[in-house]
């Protein structure tokens, strides 16, 4: 891949010339390789010179079912030729409809609206817009201001990323932006000698209902990323808080939003997290996995009170928000695609088999010199190395390349390194990535 003869050289050339690529300083692919992929086929993606590279990070946690699968593409080639796509204000089609149904009986209808958008930030918009005017309808116009967790993700947009909590995304932009209240995070990385995680869990809840107890009446909304902060590091937590967040919600009049652009579609080991805690949210923002990684389409989905409170003969009582592609016929049918996929191969149990194995096959580095809380939930494993400052600048892309040469797609966030596979990985596959990863944390840590 590193010959400069390759057919691989002239598209990078190109798409550097032409193409400007996200969360990149442009300058870096200098001397960073860019993979200029061909093609792609269950877990792995081909370059154009005909290298192969394991995607064990389902492309930014997007693919489920592997690329190519046969059985979304079949029921893409079909909708292709019946319906493309059609605007969703005064109109509707059988893709949307199907699919809203589905979602909302795998809530047992407690979410049973739902509103679409194209990408996950533009969920997070919605969520907050819903929140806000749902208390402006209910003649609490005050409730103007959210709450968000230490180092949460929510996208970034301008108002996605006022609750959202990553300095390198944010601090740019901090003079358009909105403040929310930050709390403190249920990161179960914090428990001291003898605490356990949901010591922290309680701790941190404790934190959010002082607040609330202060603010609640200029307070719309909580935002979490349930079980999992994923962009900030993988920091999971108990359930036990995601408990605690509900009733305290509850008790103050606030809504609850659940982000589970990352983790629902089956990635925490539940086909929702909240399952988990068993609670549901008052909206709740999907994304990513929900297409299987096909096209892009996100959603919120609310209760019968949020809708309510909408309903009305007066047009701006009604929640005001449109997106062009909202509800694209094409990206639902892959959608509905991914629940027959569900359905029909018992993903949840069929998981919880394969995400033994890997956790198996990655024993060795739990007790690794290096790596401190090694961390497993679901489909997600992750764990910190251990460096110098000045070596956790260059780790990830280091990381990353050299992960390159041993046929894995792996990118970590500052230096914690995550393997999120798609559902459909083999026994073969398996022993390849634990292998995989162990060499090259071999090449980037010299001990
Ligand atoms: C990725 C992500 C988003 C943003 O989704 P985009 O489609 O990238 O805009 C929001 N929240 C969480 C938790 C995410 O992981």
């Amino acid at each position: 891949m590193n010959s400069t003869h390759s057919r691989s050289s002239d598209w990078i050339k190109r798409s550097l010339a032409s193409v400007w690529h996200p969360c990149t300083q442009m300058q870096h692919h200098e001397t960073r390789p860019l993979v200029a992929l061909k093609s792609g086929k269950g877990v792995w993606l081909y370059d154009q010179d005909g290298n192969r590279y394991f995607d064990a990070i389902s492309s930014w946690w997007t693919n489920l079912f592997g690329h190519s699968n046969p059985f979304i593409n079949q029921a893409l080639k079909k909708q292709l030729d019946t319906l493309e796509h059609a605007m969703l204000a005064g109109c509707t089609h059988e893709p949307v409809i199907e699919l809203s149904e589905k979602l909302s009986a795998l809530t047992s209808h407690t979410l049973g609206h739902c509103f679409y958008g194209s990408d996950g930030a533009s969920a997070v918009e919605i969520a907050l817009k819903m929140s806000f005017h749902y208390w402006k309808n209910a003649g609490k116009p005050q409730k103007q201001e959210f709450v968000c967790l230490e180092n949460s993700y929510h996208g970034e947009t301008i108002g996605a990323l006022s609750v959202t909590d990553v300095t390198l995304f944010r601090d740019a932009y901090a003079p358009l932006i909105r403040n929310a209240h930050i709390i403190a995070s249920p990161d179960n990385r914090k428990a001291a000698t003898g605490q356990t995680a949901e010591d922290v869990a309680i701790a941190a809840a404790a934190r959010l209902e002082m607040l609330l107890q202060q603010n609640a009446d200029r307070i719309a909304a909580v935002i979490v990323e349930p079980l999992i902060q994923c962009a900030a590091g993988f920091v999971m937590y108990s359930p036990e808080y995601m408990r605690r967040v509900r009733a305290l919600c509850n008790r103050y009049h606030v809504h609850l939003i659940a982000d589970e652009i990352a983790v629902g579609f089956g990635r925490t080991g539940s086909f929702f997290a909240c399952e988990q805690a068993g609670i549901w949210p008052d909206m709740l923002c999907l994304s990513k996995g929900i297409t299987g990684g096909y096209l892009p389409l996100s959603l919120v989905m609310t209760t019968d009170t949020v809708f309510r409170a909408f309903y009305d003969s007066d047009i701006t009582r009604g929640f005001l928000h449109s997106h062009s592609y909202t509800g694209n016929p094409l990206a639902c049918r892959a959608a509905l695609a991914v629940l027959e996929l569900f359905r029909h191969n018992d993903v949840i149990n069929h998981n919880r088999i394969i995400a033994g194995k890997l956790d198996q096959a990655l024993t060795p580095l739990k007790s690794h010199p290096a790596i401190r809380h090694f961390r497993h939930l679901g489909m997600i494993w992750a764990f910190d190395v251990t460096m110098t400052p000045e070596e956790q600048t260059t780790f990830a892309g280091r990381f990353f390349e050299t992960a390159l040469k041993h046929e894995l797609l792996i990118r970590p966030i500052g230096n914690t390194v995550y393997l999120m596979p798609p559902y459909i990985i083999g026994d073969s596959d398996i022993e390849l990535l634990a292998a995989g990863v162990t060499a090259v944390l071999k090449e980037v840590i010299p001990s």
